[in-house]
């Protein structure tokens, strides 16, 4: 299965925030969209990530004030991102080995989606749920 698969599965779009967005209003964008993290992007270039572990280690470095500074303060600068055609299973041992969640899909020098390692877990449970559909299948018919 491939990138491309997933975001056909889950669609293709995209949260984005400003750089100069303060921290308390990129915290509610995270909590409204019930999402783990959010593009970075100035006039549709991407200039970071911000993701919760983002938020919450800053608070616990230097307070709750940290919630008036700018995302641009806290985001992680150097994004890696994905293609359509990379493999699940090459994303998920880069999302391990890097100890990250999420992924920008670029395509062109575009940002077309965003995956998450709960859509990766939603598509491998629909990949695993079907196969046992088909060995029951021809279980029943053999
Ligand atoms: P996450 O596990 O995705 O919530 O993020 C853990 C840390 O990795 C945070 O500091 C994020 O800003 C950072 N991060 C998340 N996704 C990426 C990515 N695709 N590239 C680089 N850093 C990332």
């Amino acid at each position: 299965m491939t990138v491309r698969a997933i975001l056909e599965a889950k669609g293709r779009q995209i949260v984005a925030i400003e750089p100069d967005t303060l921290l308390a209003s990129a915290a509610k964008v995270l909590a409204d969209r019930r999402i783990g993290a959010v593009l970075v992007l100035s006039r549709g270039r991407l200039q970071g990530i911000l993701s919760e572990r983002d938020v919450v280690r800053s608070i616990g470095e230097f307070g709750a004030a940290v919630l008036t500074l700018p995302v641009s303060a806290v985001m992680t600068r150097n994004v890696v991102s994905c293609r359509q055609t990379d493999t699940v299973g090459s994303i998920m041992e880069l999302m391990t080995n890097r100890k990250f969640r999420h992924l920008p899909v670029v395509e062109n020098g575009e940002i077309i989606g965003v995956i998450s390692i709960g859509d990766i877990v939603k598509s491998r449970l629909r990949e695993f749920e079907n196969e046992q559909q088909a060995l029951q299948d021809y279980i029943k018919t053999a």
